[in-house]
């Protein structure tokens, strides 16, 4: 699969340029207004993207995370405010702002509510909060598997993409476009397959259930299994000891590997979606990754005429890297395409 609007470095703050072929776009005299900006709102930072009304990817930057309703909504307000003024664009160029954000988030009402990791218990009315700080312009919540899926699905040649988005951070969860549709599910828990019991009787998780796939294939699942090192992430100690030849690291990696090809394996059977996006955390890993979850995919398959007929390996990809996927998912649903 191609990125067509990618870069190669990671985003840093605070603003970063757009991606290679987009500043023309953005310098374009001719468009004064239609841009919206697009806010990934996480636990530990608000990663904010402007998005040009052709839909190229603007620059980006990346603000500290502040808790409760008063500090998210006060740092998205500062997020569009610097993307705007360091992008030099005049008053009313903004049309929406769409904010992606984990959390149970009601689109229609604009509200969020039980986003322990933003310190949000009880609804807050989002929308309106940010909206009120920014002059009245529209602003719009999704979930934040659901930006990252659209995102993801924005930025792939596709004019009709069809995609899960799979999330391996502190938790496993995928956001779906089908048909180049979003796909939030009659109670909007559509993807939620880390809830799926992956081994019977296995390790406790705390929906009440026991042997969760998120117990296994998570960025918090590995690095219980195999803590880092002083700063070195879980993921990358571990693949580095299970390169070196540690026997014990090798059991954890294929292990992850396995759960990680299992929860590809049940998106591809249940939605028979064209490209399975890996992201998240753990995603940081890059080729050595998509390595083993191939390699155990094609091990599956081998004895699988039916699993071989559909190429699973091949439909697996990682997510871009260098561009704020979830962010620029987050754009889209500030003017209304999701
Ligand atoms: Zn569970």
């Amino acid at each position: 699969m191609t990125w067509p609007r990618g870069a190669s470095a990671g985003p840093e703050g605070p603003t970063v340029p757009a991606p290679a072929g987009v500043a023309a776009v953005a310098a374009g005299a001719e468009v004064a207004a239609g841009w919206s900006v697009g806010l990934d709102v996480g636990g530990t930072k608000t990663l904010g993207v402007l998005v040009a009304p052709d839909g190229a990817v603007g620059p980006s930057v990346r603000l500290a995370a502040r808790r409760g309703g008063d500090g998210v909504a006060g740092t998205a307000a500062e997020a569009v405010r610097v993307l705007v003024a360091e992008a030099g664009l005049p008053a009313g160029s903004v049309a929406g702002v769409g904010i992606g954000l984990p959390g149970i988030v009601d689109p229609v009402a604009g509200r969020v509510e039980h986003a322990v990791n933003l310190g949000i218990e009880a609804a807050v009315p989002l929308a309106a909060q940010v909206s009120a700080a920014l002059d009245g312009v529209p602003v719009r919540l999704e979930n934040d598997l659901n930006v990252a899926a659209l995102g993801a699905a924005h930025l792939l040649p596709d004019p009709a993409p069809d995609l899960a988005f799979l999330a391996l951070g502190t938790g496993l969860a995928a956001g779906l476009v089908l048909d180049g549709r979003l796909r939030r599910g009659a109670s909007g828990v559509a993807g939620e397959i880390g809830h799926l019991v992956h081994v019977p009787g296995g390790l406790p998780c705390p929906c009440g259930q026991r042997g969760c796939l998120e117990q296994y294939a998570s960025g918090g699942a590995l690095s219980a299994a195999w803590p880092g090192l002083g700063d070195r992430p879980a993921p990358v100690a571990l693949f580095e000891a299970a390169d070196s030849g540690d026997a014990g690291a090798v059991a954890v990696r294929d292990r992850f590997a396995g759960a990680v090809a299992a929860a590809v394996r049940v998106l591809l059977l249940t939605t028979d979606v064209a490209h399975v996006v890996v992201g998240g955390g753990v995603s940081e890993l890059g080729d050595p990754l998509l390595r083993v979850v191939r390699a155990r995919l094609d091990d599956e398959a081998r004895d699988s005429a039916f699993l071989a007929a559909m190429h699973m390996a091949e439909r697996v990809t990682l997510a871009p890297r260098g561009v704020p996927v979830g962010a620029v998912g987050a754009a889209l649903v500030g003017r209304k395409e999701s």
